[in-house]
């Protein structure tokens, strides 16, 4: 018999056995995980949710992730990529409903004109805003050059999911070429790093194979690799791809979304003052997904301000929320009465205060 989760929890410097036994903990235990993950996440980062307008600037990606709608082999979705003036529009949207920042997500290119676009409407974005609103960028895999020129321009956060820390799951869900290397991913997510930004990664939660032993050597990476913010959520068939149309063998969905609050609570638990999202494919599953991600520690959400018309064309998984929540009245589309307490912060861009820690100890 292993320990009780009351004593896991009062452990000062949880081990992998220790975080293997939190996620695995049982269904009388779990709320008890929950609030001790709530109450570190109060005293370390605030009861508050902080805001990232999201602009899915493109769905032209040149990868094939076996997982993901937007795949370049789908060829029943319609390409678009949003011109200049929509993502300003966009950017202008989220400064003048004070959310505080934008995160700019797309499919993968790395192509000149993109990677030259992105860097102006970076610095057009800083600019029109006086400096005002904090920058995410989810671009996918980029040369050093490209992060560097992208930071220079005034982006100071980026997200880049390792998807799957074991190399063996990673090959699993991608085309076995040279343009989906697990190392690779690696590297850009260390360059991501060492350019300065604020660095997410993050996984799929109930991949295909996945054990809970990956999942919890993926909250050790994460604390290994000392990042500053998480995006991570179940993983959710697109019927498109390949993943989609082998159907469901392995957690079910609401079982993946009660183990992605697991390990949302003990990433929160083990990695005190980052900042977590809590995710759309959480709020695909139950509606008031998000909601229950926030009472399990996460704080971040992400507001969708991509025009209505591209909506469906940024299908990555099936079901995903298609309405616009672009209003004043309910900025975060959140309901606060299922978060007693919490606020939701405007107007800031809501950096991590473990990046700042992180900075000085380096
Ligand atoms: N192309 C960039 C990249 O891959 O890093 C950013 C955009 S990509 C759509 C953002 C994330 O969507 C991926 O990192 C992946 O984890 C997630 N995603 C893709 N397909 C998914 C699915 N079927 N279920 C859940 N999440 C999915
Ligand atoms: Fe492209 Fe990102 Fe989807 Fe992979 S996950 S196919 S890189 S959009």
């Amino acid at each position: 018999m292993g320990d009780s989760i009351a004593s896991v929890l009062g452990k000062a410097n949880p081990d992998r056995s220790d975080i293997l036994a939190m996620l695995q903990c049982n269904e009388e235990e779990a709320p008890l995980l929950y609030r001790r993950a709530a109450a570190v996440r109060d005293r370390y980062v605030g009861n508050h949710v902080y805001l990232r307008g999201l602009i899915e600037y493109s769905n032209i990606c040149g990868k094939n992730c076996l997982y993901c709608g937007v795949r370049s082999d789908n060829v029943k979705i319609e390409r678009y990529t949003m011109s200049r003036e929509e993502v300003l529009e966009a950017a202008m949207t989220a400064y003048k409903l004070n959310l505080g920042s934008i995160a700019i997500q797309s499919g993968e290119n790395s192509s000149n004109s993109i990677v030259e676009t992105v860097e102006e409407l970076v610095r057009s974005i800083r600019k029109m805003t006086d400096n005002r609103l904090g920058i995410t960028l989810s671009l996918g895999e980029q040369s050093r050059e490209t992060y560097q020129r992208w930071f220079d321009a005034g982006a100071h956060r980026y997200l880049l999911r390792i998807e799957a820390s074991s190399e063996a799951l990673y090959r699993r869900v991608h085309p076995d070429d040279d343009m989906h290397r697990y190392h690779r991913r690696l590297e850009c997510l260390k360059a991501i790093q060492e350019t300065g930004y604020q660095t997410g990664t993050g996984v799929m939660v109930g991949l295909p194979n996945q054990t809970m032993s990956d999942l919890a050597d993926d909250l050790v990476f994460m604390r290994d690799f000392d990042i500053d913010m998480c995006g991570m959520g179940p993983f959710i068939e697109h019927s498109d791809t390949p993943l989609g149309s082998r159907g469901t063998d392995n957690l079910f969905l609401n079982e993946r979304f009660n183990l992605t609050l697991r390990m949302i609570a003990v990433l929160r638990i083990i990695m005190k003052d980052i900042n977590i999202v809590a995710s759309t494919a959480m709020q695909t599953i139950d509606p008031a997904g998000r909601e229950k991600a926030i009472s399990c520690g996460a704080n971040v959400v992400m507001p969708n301000l991509t025009p209505a018309r591209y909506r469906s064309g940024y299908l990555i998984y099936e079901g995903k929320p298609g309405y616009r929540e672009a209003d004043e009245s309910n900025v975060s589309g959140l309901n606060l009465d299922l978060l007693p307490g919490t606020t939701v912060e405007l107007g800031i861009w809501g950096d991590t205060p473990h990046y700042g820690r992180r900075r000085t100890v380096r």
